[in-house]
Parts: C-alpha cells; structure tokens; sequence
C-alpha cells in the first residue's frame, strides 16, 4: 500500500497523547490528532507544526456517537484506510474518595470515556484498519488496572484505591484480550499500553516521570513488527501482569 501509514491518536492533545503523536509523527507517518476541543486540537497540531512535525487536528469526543462517526467519516473520506489507532483518551474523576464514598455517577462517567468511548472508537474505525496492510491498536491503560499488581498489598499500586479508575482499565485490559482474539487470525495486533506513572494534568502532575517517558511503550507498540505480539500488557520495560 502507498503512502506513509496513518495513525490516529485520541486526546492526542496534551500529555502522553501529545507525545505519542509527536513519536509518531517523527517515524514519518500521518498523525491525526483527535482532540474533543477544536481549539485545543489546533493549538497541538501547531505546536508540533513549529518542531517540524506536520500533523492533522481531527475533531473527536469519544463519548459522542456524532462526532465518532463523524471522525471516521473523515479518516475514509480522507485517507481510505487507518494503519495505527491509539486509546488514549481517558480520565481519572476520583479525589481520594473511599470506593465505598464513590458515588456510581463517577463510575459511569469514567466508563463512558475509559471503556465505552474505547468501544466506540475501535468499532467505528475497524473497517479501516482492516483496509491497512499491518493494523496496530493500542490501548493505553494503566498498572492501576493490574488485579494481579493491585491485590497485593505490599505492592504500591494497592495504595491507590480508585475505584472508578482502577476497574475501567482492567474492563480496558478485558477489552483488549477480547479484540485481539477476535483479530488474531488477522494482521491487526491489539495490546495494552501501561506508561507508567508520568507527570501530566491527569494527575495534577504528581507522577516522577515525564509523559514522553510514557508515551515511549505506547509508541512502540503502535509500530509493531509483523511478529510482534497480541493481546498482551507490556510497560517500557516488558510484559506486565494482568
Ligand atoms: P491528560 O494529560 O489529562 O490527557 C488526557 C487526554 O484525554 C486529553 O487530551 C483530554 O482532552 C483527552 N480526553 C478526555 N476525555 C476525552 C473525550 N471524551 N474525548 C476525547 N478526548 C478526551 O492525561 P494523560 O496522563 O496524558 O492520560 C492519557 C492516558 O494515559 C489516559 O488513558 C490515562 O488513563 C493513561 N495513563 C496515564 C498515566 C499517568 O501517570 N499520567 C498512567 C497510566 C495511564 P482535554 O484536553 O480536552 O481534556
């Protein structure tokens, strides 16, 4: 197939997005940088633009069905095809309630964007990635969603008891066992991505490293080699526990 791959990264705006978007770009390929602010989009796309890194703003609120399909409208209409999709987009509500604090509000709004708008995306996207050559998708999920990481207790991440965050990144790990199944007769490679524990707005940048720390697993596995795996977990520094 010609032409440099297209990729597409949600809230590739700021923070790990941004730097993903910018490691993409920097491999030559077509970055779309889905951004649910127009403005914000914009604003991204020029400060990358000012590095030398061309990049296209694209309109995209994964809780809204509309600009969804709206947004894969266009990636067809204007490339045909999706070689690379990145989750990215995600928030975390909690501040520092007890789960058992935790109004359901706050979970299903952290799954509407967590998980739901992960569906949404894929979904509407697949049939183009389908159309590419050597599709990659990555989730970017979190070591908060590791059961096995998070029910030890002599582990730090037992100390973050966020339960609307921490359990919509393991449904997004279940998700993305479940996608890779389905497309493991296929080219299409499905893993999760956890950055690590990155300084970014998030987090009110209390995390020790930086988001392009973070973005570096991310991009990795949105480039993987044909041979690479499916359906996995991986940090910067090799798999991670479910
Ligand atoms: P961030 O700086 O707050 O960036 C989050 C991005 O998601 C922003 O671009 C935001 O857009 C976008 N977003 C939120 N809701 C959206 C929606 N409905 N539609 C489209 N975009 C939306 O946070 P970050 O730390 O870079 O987080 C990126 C991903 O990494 C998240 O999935 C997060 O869970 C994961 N992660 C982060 C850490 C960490 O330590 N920072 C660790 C593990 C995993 P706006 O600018 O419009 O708000």
């Amino acid at each position: 197939m010609n032409g440099p791959r297209v990729a597409l990264v949600t809230g590739g705006n700021k923070g790990i997005g941004y730097e993903t978007a910018r490691g993409l770009g920097q491999t030559g390929a077509t970055v779309l940088v889905g951004a649910r602010d127009p403005g914000r989009g914009a604003t991204a796309a020029e400060k990358l633009a000012a590095e030398g890194i061309a990049t296209v703003p694209l309109d995209l609120d994964v809780t809204d069905p509309v600009s969804v399909s709206a947004a894969a409208a266009r990636v067809e209409r204007e490339y045909g095809r999706l070689d690379i999709l990145v989750n990215n987009a995600g928030i975390l509500l909690e501040r520092g309630q007890k789960p058992s604090q935790l109004p359901t509000e706050a979970l299903r709004q952290t799954y509407a964007t967590n998980v739901y708008g992960v569906v949404a995306v894929t979904n509407a996207l697949l049939p183009l990635i389908q159309r590419a050559p050597a599709g990659r998708i990555v989730n970017v999920s979190s070591g908060l969603g590791s059961l096995t990481l998070t029910s030890d207790p002599h582990n730090p991440y037992a100390q973050f008891p966020l339960l609307a965050y921490n359990s919509s990144k393991s449904a997004l790990n279940a998700l993305t066992v479940a996608y890779a199944n389905e497309l493991r007769d296929t080219p299409i490679k499905v893993n999760a991505a956890d950055p690590g524990y990155c300084a970014t707005d998030l987090n009110r940048h209390s995390g020790p490293r930086t988001p392009a720390q973070g973005a570096t697993i991310v991009i990795r596995l949105a480039t993987l080699p044909d041979n690479g795996p499916t359906g996995a977990f991986f940090t910067e520094d090799g798999p991670q526990p479910w």
